[in-house]
Parts: C-alpha cells; structure tokens; sequence
C-alpha cells in the first residue's frame, strides 16, 4: 500500500509541511528499528462536521508505555500528546478518514544499538485511509511458521518499530501463500494475534481472545470489544487459544485500528463456521461502525471530536 501524506506533519516541536519532515540517514532508530509508533484512527462523523477520533486518550497512554520501554526522555504526557494530536488534524483539515501515525524515536547520530542516553524525538505524519484489510468478502488467514516475537526477546505489548520485521514475514509468508495475512503462535505455541490485529473466536456463544500475557499487543480494539460484548451480554474469555480452536470456532474475528472488525473465513484452508460473517461478529461490527461515525451515544465517550471544514 503506497501512500499520500497529508501535507502537514508534526516534526521536532513543530508542524511543519510534511516534506520538510526528514532525517538523516544516520539516525539510530532508521538503523536499529528504536522507535515506537501509534495507529489511530479518525472517522468522517455521518454529520460529515467533524473527524472522530477513536479512542485518542488511551493510544497517547499506549504510546508513552511503549516510549518508557524504549527509555525514552521526550518531554511529553498523554495529555500534551493529545494537544498536539488534535492541533495536527485540525491544521490539516481531513476530507476523508484518516490514520495518524505519531512515531517517537531515537532521532540521535550514534552508533552503538543502545537506549539509554540516545537523544529521541516525536513525529507525527497522517494518511487518507479506508480500508486496511478486505472489509466486502470473508478473510482467508494461514498460521504462519514465523513464531510471535516473545517478551523476553522484543515485548509485543510495546509497539516497537524493530518488532514489525516480525509481522513482515509472517505477513509475507501469508501473502505468497495467497492468504490476506497471517496467523503467529508465541513461543509456547499457542495462538497470538495477526501481523497487524487482535483475534477473537467464538465458541458455543462465548468470545475467546488471547491474554495480553500472550505475546500480543494490548489492543484498543479488543479492548473495546470487550466493552461492547459486555454491553451486548455476550460472554468474554480471556485466555489461551489453541490452533485446533480455530477449525473448530464457530466464528473468528480480527479487530484492530487498520482491520477494524474483519470476518476471517478460512484458517489454513478451512472454513471457519459456515466460512460467512457469523451472529456475533455481525453485532460486534455494527456497534464498531456506529460508533466511530458519531451514531452511538452509548460511546460517544470512546470519541475526541475535531471540527472540519468543507
Ligand atoms: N496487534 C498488532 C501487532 C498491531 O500492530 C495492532 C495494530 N495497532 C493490533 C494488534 C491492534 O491494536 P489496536 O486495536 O490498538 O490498533
């Protein structure tokens, strides 16, 4: 997926036109992957009168988490995140759904792959984006034999640049196969999560998704559908997944800011249920979408609104 940059993006305390945001190719997290980025998403609001974005507060949190692992000092709280998050979308006036992408990385000249005492800095750049993964026809997903990274290799919960090597040969993997992507097994072998994506499955009535001590990231997304599921009276459990439970589910989503809520049709070849978008994926979908386009007071709370014009 090649992409068009909005033309303004926020570059070393400044928003700046994007292609004056630029680094040099001795920077440490270009050659050594230290950085970590967020992925959030704003949605046009049926009003078409503002951008929503999902969920900005808890990304700002993620994304400092992940900041803390890779020992960054950048001087800079969710809030004042948030603040400049906001200042970006509005400079940059969306006409469609966006993604945001701040990225905070080791922006220092050196040499040895390191974390302490690196200088680091925060970007942000944004794209138009619709759909991630095919949201009209059911997902053909394989189990990768590329295994999760672990956390005591690089720690999944953080989104660590370095770490989506990982997800590329999986990815890869998936896509020569003539899959949509793929499915990682940690290192115990039970089943983690897509190369860009959270997984559910559902058995007998019950939603099932993997412990955030299972090698994931800790999704906002799953976390929400968590939320909604409890809304909705579904049962959740979380805990381990077996590879088997996927040919036998009855149904399996994945969820994610770019997959939003994406039917998975077949696992290595075999449907999953009647291989279709099954009764809970369906409820869990609707209630997604209406509440990213602004059609859900129940979760309006879930939205940071920002003010666009025609
Ligand atoms: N796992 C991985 C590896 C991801 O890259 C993503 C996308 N951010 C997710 C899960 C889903 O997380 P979220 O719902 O916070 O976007």
């Amino acid at each position: 997926m090649k992409i068009d940059l909005l033309p303004y993006a926020y570059f070393q305390g400044n928003i700046v036109p994007q292609d004056e945001a630029k680094v040099s190719i001795a920077t440490h997290a270009l050659q050594y992957g230290t950085g970590a980025f967020a992925g959030i998403r704003g949605y046009q609001d049926a009003s078409g009168e503002t951008i929503n974005i999902f969920r900005l507060p808890e990304h700002s949190r993620r994304l400092m988490s992940s900041a803390r692992l890779l020992r960054c000092e950048l001087d800079l709280d969710p809030d004042g995140f948030a603040d400049v998050v906001r200042e970006l979308v509005l400079k940059n006036n969306p006409q469609s759904d966006v993604y945001i992408r701040p990225f905070v990385y080791k922006s220092g000249i050196e040499l040895t792959p390191r974390l302490k005492g690196i200088e680091d800095d925060l970007a942000i750049y944004m794209i138009p984006l619709g759909d991630y993964l095919a949201m009209d026809r059911p997902l053909k997903l394989m189990v990768s034999s590329w295994v999760r990274s672990t956390d005591n290799t690089i720690p999944s919960r953080g989104k660590i640049s370095g770490s989506y090597i990982n997800s590329a040969f999986a990815k890869d993997q998936a896509e020569e196969a003539g899959c949509d992507d793929a499915l990682m097994l940690n290192a115990r072998g039970k089943i983690a999560e897509a190369s860009a994506a959270n997984l559910y499955i559902v058995r007998n009535g019950t939603m099932i998704t993997s412990p955030i001590t299972g090698d994931i990231l800790e999704g906002i997304t799953r976390m929400s559908v968590i939320q909604y599921a409890g809304d909705l009276g579904i049962p959740v459990e979380v805990r381990e997944i077996d590879r088997s439970e996927l040919y036998i589910a009855d149904e399996a989503f994945l969820c994610g800011t770019g997959a939003q809520v994406a039917v998975i049709g077949t696992v290595d070849g075999r449907p999953v249920g009647t291989g279709q978008r099954g009764p809970v994926t369906e409820q869990i979908q609707e209630i997604f979408f209406s509440v990213v386009r602004g059609q859900n007071a129940q979760y309006e709370n879930l939205l940071t609104r920002i003010p666009v014009h025609g």
